[in-house]
């Protein structure tokens, strides 16, 4: 992560990396948490179901993964989000220091920014000059580097929304558990998980300009792998140690 933001031709990678992890970042963020809390509290679920738990067994394994998932998704992206705003800072001090020595030069920087993007030389020092005198530190930050001061990385707000995604989306399989009869819990937790990871897989997809069906496919098919596989487990725990 250091690495980013040193180097000579930082610019157009760094504007790269910001795109991705842009607006629809903490969006596309809670949708991937969301795959996780239901694969993994449905086949939690299912595999002690598969042992012949009780439900009250049941649902306390399904609150637990709920609860362990959230705690676990929300020190990840606090970790994860902290280390880009880390290297964010980092490169905004470093333009303070180079601005402040080397005003000049770096006025001639941000021309070139502008001149690499098809502006006359003449024409991009004019406009380098006009919006460094209304914002300095801003324009190089933004045209030089991809950083937008309004949306710089919120390790806090990043982990709130991660564990509070995973959470919502780990009382679906419980809320199947609850509402099912006794003999339909694991084709009623599997199903509405299923349905959901569809839902979602499809919803991902249309997020991220990919064909929604061939998406919403690969989440339930991976989804519906790892519920079957901790079935079986289950299955054959609940029988050799009973
Ligand atoms: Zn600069």
């Amino acid at each position: 992560m250091s690495v980013r933001g040193s180097g000579v031709n930082r610019g157009p990678r760094r504007q790269r990396e910001t795109h991705r992890s842009g607006r629809s970042g903490w969006l596309r963020a809670a949708v991937l948490g969301s795959d996780d809390a239901i694969v993994s509290t449905a086949s939690l679920m299912i595999g002690v179901a598969a042992s012949s738990a009780s439900k009250q067994a049941i649902l306390i394994a399904g609150v637990a993964g709920l609860v362990a998932g959230s705690m676990s998704m929300a020190v990840g992206e606090y970790v994860s989000v902290s280390s880009q705003r880390d290297s964010e800072q980092a490169d905004i001090a470093l333009e303070q220091q180079e601005l402040a020595a080397e005003p000049g030069a770096e006025l001639n920087e941000l021309a070139m920014v502008y001149v690499n993007r098809g502006l006359e030389k003449e024409l991009a020092m004019k406009v380098a000059e006009q919006l460094s005198a209304r914002d300095r530190l801003g324009s190089h930050l933004r045209d030089e580097l991809g950083i937008d001061r309004a949306s710089l990385a919120r390790p806090l707000q990043a982990a709130w929304i991660s564990a509070a995604s995973f959470a919502s989306f780990a009382a679906v399989p419980i809320t199947a558990l609850l509402v099912a009869p006794a003999s339909q819990r694991i084709p009623a937790i599997s199903m509405l998980s299923l349905v959901s990871l569809a839902a979602l897989g499809a919803f991902g997809g249309h997020l991220g300009g990919a064909p929604r069906g061939r998406a919403a496919l690969r989440v339930t098919i991976g989804g519906g792998f790892a519920m079957a596989v901790t079935a079986v487990i289950g299955r054959l725990l609940g029988v050799s140690l009973s």
